[in-house]
């Protein structure tokens, strides 16, 4: 072979070999930059996951462009994770938030701190503002090792920032709530506890969290009540009610409180939410509204409230039980005036001292209420009949019978009347109950007062008339519908007419003739006695100035003297008075004053009668023995004459006059020893004058004498009655 084809051969061999070499050179090369490529290509997913898993975005800020560029990672059609770029002028951050990033981007930039770390407000693209919390490093210094990029990423924590804000507004609420709040676990062991907690129990929390909660627990409920409570609130997921609690210190206290079973956030645990307010003061106002709106604050007796609900239920069971129930209405005698000449004040504690004094005597057991001024009920229950009712109202009088003592020196006596109804004999609800008990009580007040009445049907047109009566009192005295009877009273001494007692009389058009022993208490009540005594005290002073005149000079008149008129009105100044427009001298005047009156109150009784004694007046003390005085009482009295009740004369020189025949004797004997002169009233029978005679009785005045008459008549009698007692010819009877 030719060297050339040789060298040709060679060459071709040489150019294959290596356009070999290249070509499995290039192709390791390729395979090289695949494998190189497809690494990348994985870096870049795995990047571009943890990018989106993250929930970051990626940014790049040139400093000096002011550029802002941001790559975000979003899931693209089929799955893809896509990469948007982004770039931007404007950096969208809230103008409010701008200076603080600008700052924290300096202190970076100038190595105060080692990387850049914001959280700011940035706009959305649209338009809302995310809080985004941004990190990010140096990626380019200029030659100066000046910083020109930072790059680094940002994420959206919108979320957890507003999470954040809730929980601490949550706690800032629980912290400053007045409310008392617990957080226990199931088995209600506290886990936390608020301030206000603290303030209540006493219990500081490392005090009391992890501990029971039934540490609180007071001796007011059983165990029981709080185990019932605790089963509602895990079988029903809420409880809600009053409880007594226990203070750190003892102290118990009442909550209401309300226990809500929620579950931890995140979390399989069931909590129990305890928030309790404490109501031991509001309760306890409660309890004093509710005892001023049934009782009454002076007495504290119930009240006409109270008493209504109590009646209502007397009813209801005795209905059921086929018992009976009695009402007592029970009213003081003549308090008004005690009240008006004592003072309120001492009104008021005589007042407190009738409730004591009533509660004491009707029993714990029976509800004894004041209904208003100085009127009281007591409500007895189970009774069989009715004289039961009776028995106690008896007592009630008799418990009054002992003087009520206001001081050391003043003590008073107080009388009450009574009323009584009866259920079922008189009503069968209560507000008839009580109005046929309270009719029944001025009917006994009518009967003379310290003393008791049950209901009657008739009572009920009586109660009509009274009304009447008190309605026409008002203009009696203007209408001039009233007028005086004369009735003399003659000396058992020498036989001379010594005096003559004025007694009112009123006859009324429509009601006709009323007595005195009728309208007179109405009068009291209703005020109208001042003018009526007016009336009389100057009508009677005419009578005698006018018989004077006529002759008769040594009679004295007698005018009866209302409790009302002497401890109200100024008693002495219109005596006074009309003595002057009248001019008959004091001397001829006696006042007749009875002596439950003075009585009363003796103390105010005793310092007026004086006034009257330095006149010149005379004082009697009229119905005598049918109150509680005792002479040697009276004796403290500037009283001149005592007059005998007739009550006492009636049974006088009869078969059965023992007892009475013993007291007058006594009360001659004694009232003559204190310097009284005795009148014994009623006086109707030779025998009863005998008796009298005998037993030296001073004067005596009644139908065996003469009747009550007309002034004219009267006159008459005074004219003739010389001659008639100079024939020795006693008047007939
Ligand atoms: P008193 O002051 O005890 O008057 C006596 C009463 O007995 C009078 O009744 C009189 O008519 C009556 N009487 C007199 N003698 C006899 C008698 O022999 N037999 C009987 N059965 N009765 C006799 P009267 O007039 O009905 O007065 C009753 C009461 O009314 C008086 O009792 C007195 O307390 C009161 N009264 C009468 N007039 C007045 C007055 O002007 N002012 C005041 N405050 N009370 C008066
Ligand atoms: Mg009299
Ligand atoms: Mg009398």
């Amino acid at each position: 072979m030719p060297l050339s084809h040789y060298m040709a051969l060679l060459i071709a061999l040489l150019v294959l070999a290596i356009a070999v070499l290249l070509i499995v050179g290039r192709r390791r090369r390729d395979r090289e930059h695949q494998a190189h490529a497809s690494a990348l290509r994985e870096r870049e997913d795995t990047l571009r996951l943890a990018l989106w898993a993250s929930n970051e975005l990626y940014w790049q800020y040139d400093l000096d462009r002011r550029e802002l560029e941001s790559t975000r990672i979003l899931p693209a059609h089929g799955g893809e994770l896509e990469l948007r770029h982004h770039l931007d002028r404007d950096h969208a951050i809230h103008p409010d938030d701008l200076p603080l990033v600008v700052e924290r981007l300096r202190n970076y930039v100038q190595g105060h701190t080692p990387m850049f770390l914001s959280e700011h407000r940035v706009r959305d693209t649209d338009g809302t503002w995310l809080w985004v919390r941004a990190r990010g490093r140096s990626v380019g210094r200029d030659a100066d090792g000046r910083v020109t990029r930072i790059a680094g990423t940002a994420r959206n924590v919108t979320d957890i920032q507003r999470q954040e804000r809730e929980r601490r507004i949550a706690a800032e609420v629980m912290r400053n709530m007045a409310e008392a709040v617990v957080v226990t676990d199931d088995d209600f062991r506290v886990v936390t506890v608020n301030p206000a907690f603290t303030r209540m129990s006493g219990y500081d929390v490392d005090e009391i969290v992890g501990r029971e909660a039934s540490i609180l627990n007071s001796g007011q409920h059983d165990a029981a009540y709080y185990e019932a409570a605790r089963r509602t609130a895990r079988d029903a997921g809420v409880w809600s009610g009053e409880m007594w609690q226990r203070r750190r210190d003892g102290h118990e206290f009442l909550c209401a409180m309300q226990a809500t079973a929620i579950r931890e956030p995140g979390g399989q645990r069931r909590l129990f939410v305890l928030v309790a307010t404490d109501i031991t003061d509001r309760r306890r106002i409660e309890q004093e509204l509710r005892y001023l709106a049934n009782y009454d604050t002076l007495t504290n007796l119930p009240n006409r409230t109270l008493l209504s609900e109590r009646l209502s239920r007397a009813i209801v069971r005795a209905r059921r039980q086929g018992t009976r129930a009695a009402l007592l209405f029970l009213d003081l005698d003549r308090f008004k005036d005690v009240n008006d000449s004592l003072g309120h004040a001492t009104g008021d504690r005589i007042l407190r001292m009738a409730a004591q004094r009533l509660q004491q005597a009707a029993g714990s057991t029976h509800t004894v209420a004041r209904i208003g001024g100085d009127e009281f009920t007591v409500l007895l229950e189970d009774l069989a009949d009715g004289c039961e009712a009776d028995a106690c109202a008896q007592r009630l009088i008799e418990a009054f019978d002992e003087p009520l003592r206001l001081d050391d020196r003043q003590e008073i006596v107080i009388t009450p009347s009574i009323g009584i109804s009866v259920y079922p004999d008189h009503a069968l609800v209560p507000t008839d109950l009580l109005k046929h008990a309270d009719t029944a009580m001025y009917q006994a007040k009518s009967a003379g007062r310290r003393t008791f009445l049950r209901y009657t049907d008739a009572m009920d047109s009586e109660t009509r008339r009274r009304a009447a009566i008190v309605a026409a009192l008002r203009r009696v005295v203007e209408r001039g519908e009233l007028s005086l009877a004369y009735q003399p009273q003659v000396s058992l001494v020498d036989g001379r007419i010594t005096g003559v007692e004025a007694l009112l009389r009123w006859h009324s058009p429509e009601l006709g003739d009323i007595p005195p022993t009728q309208f007179i208490p109405l009068a009291e009540e209703g005020g109208t006695i001042l003018a009526i005594g007016e009336w009389v005290l100057r009508e009677a002073c005419r009578t005698l100035a006018d018989w004077r005149q006529a002759g008769q000079h040594d009679v004295v008149m007698a005018v009866n003297v209302s409790a009302v008129q002497l401890l109200r009105s100024d008693l002495p100044r219109i005596v006074e008075r009309v003595l002057r427009e009248t001019a008959v001298e004091a001397r001829h005047l006696e006042l007749e004053l009875t002596e439950s009156m003075l009585m009363a109150n003796a103390a105010l009784a005793a310092e007026r009668l004086q006034t009257f004694r330095r006149l010149g007046v005379s004082i009697a003390v009229d119905d005598f023995g049918t109150g509680y005085s005792s002479l040697a009482y009276l004796r403290r009295l500037p009283i001149t004459t005592l007059k005998i009740d007739k009550a006492f004369i009636d049974d006088l020189g009869g078969p059965s006059d023992g007892e009475d025949a013993a007291i007058t004797t006594t009360v001659i004997a004694m009232a003559h020893s204190l310097g009284l002169q005795v009148i014994a009233e009623g006086v109707e029978s030779p025998q009863q004058l005998a008796f009298l005679r005998q037993h030296r009785c001073d004067v005596v005045q009644g139908f065996w004498l003469a009747r009550p008459m007309p002034a004219g008549e009267c006159l008459q009698f005074l004219r003739e009655w010389p001659r008639r007692a100079a024939l020795a010819a006693p008047p007939a009877p």
